[in-house]
């Protein structure tokens, strides 16, 4: 291991753009698979790398949603969401993650009979994050996301369940799945609601589409936080604005070359983002599915911003700073950050 990528290792951190069964290790999904035979998930751990090779964004979210499809009991929820966090803390340094949830997918309102109660959903959640700060001391909070290509119903199913069943750790409210055909705006009335019960808009934007995605995140859903937000690097204006109303950006450098939404990590615009002004965090989207680690991230971004271990801790900072973070858990990590010397 090289002297920064030992840093990297060691340095404790915060990640704000990771989804909850996305993060599931190979290990965990074959556990679930096993549970859930009758689906198309391999339950080998060998067999699930051959499973994760992606040919376009749109296999992606296929290959997502039947790893989605294998959360379908609270025990599933509590195994996956302890397993991710304690994953996250005792190989990453994780020591504070907004995690993104997507509810509508484990309690299938539109499937009767197939998912759980909200209520099972929300305790199974919470019992984890406890579990996990007890026995890692890792802080969770939630983001509930709309998956878009379940379209209005799933929008006001999560709105529900984020303003009348919310686990205590909610703090967010995002948008993810396919931008292409999902336009943003038609969101904005479910967005409206969860920011007056005061909720943090933190959507999707500008990953497999345009600019003009994220002026519409922007505009209509009220967004603090861009997940991704990679084509904001074709619009000058944008990441003027950006830089201005100081909105920061999610990326997710091995995320986006694994789902081709850039061609080569060389071609990332993460160094025209700090160029222009705009906060970077930086973040693994769903590491195992991407062959990545929220380590190999930073030092991914190390070597596209030439960064050194001084440039490596602002780098942790921003995500703290960027976070909802309680108070004294922003405080404790600054300290420890800015005290961290490899
Ligand atoms: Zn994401």
């Amino acid at each position: 291991m090289s002297d920064l990528a030992a840093f990297v290792a060691g340095l404790p951190k915060a990640e704000l753009h990771v989804h909850h069964v996305g993060s599931a290790s190979p290990e965990t999904v074959a556990e679930l698979a096993a549970r859930h035979p009758e689906g198309p998930v391999p339950a080998d751990v060998d067999a699930l790398r051959d499973y994760f090779a992606f040919r376009d964004f749109a296999h992606f979210i296929e290959v997502y949603l039947s790893v989605v499809d294998l959360v379908r009991t609270p025990e599933d929820v509590r195994l996956l969401t302890y397993a991710v966090a304690q994953e996250m803390a005792t190989t990453q340094q994780v020591r504070y993650a907004e995690l993104t949830c997507t509810p509508y997918t484990s309690v299938r309102p539109d499937e009767p009979g197939r998912g759980m109660p909200v209520e099972a959903y929300t305790e199974a959640l919470e019992d984890a994050r406890a579990a996990a700060e007890r026995d890692h001391g890792i802080v969770l909070r939630w983001i509930y996301d709309i998956p878009g290509e379940a379209g209005l119903p799933a929008a006001e199913a999560t709105l529900d369940y984020a303003l009348r069943h919310a686990p205590d750790a909610l703090v967010g409210f995002g948008l993810g799945g396919p931008e292409i055909g999902v336009p943003r705006p038609q969101f904005k009335p479910y967005f409206d609601r969860a920011r007056a019960a005061g909720l943090r808009s933190v959507p999707h934007a500008g990953e497999t589409t345009g600019p003009q995605t994220v002026w519409d995140a922007l505009r209509d859903l009220g967004a603090e936080r861009i997940g991704h937000g990679t084509s904001a690097a074709q619009d000058p204006d944008l990441l003027a604005h950006l830089a201005t109303h100081r909105v920061p950006l999610e990326v997710c450098p091995t995320s986006n070359l694994a789902t081709g939404a850039v061609a080569a990590l060389d071609e990332h615009p993460i160094r025209a983002f700090v160029d222009a002004g705009v906060t970077v965090t930086v973040n693994s989207d769903d590491p195992p599915m991407f062959g990545t680690t929220l380590n190999h991230e930073y030092e991914v971004a190390a070597r596209l911003l030439d960064l050194d271990r001084g440039g490596l801790r602002d780098l942790a900072l921003a995500s703290v700073d960027a976070s909802f973070a309680p108070a004294d858990v922003r405080a404790r990590l600054h300290r420890e950050i800015a005290a961290y010397d490899g």
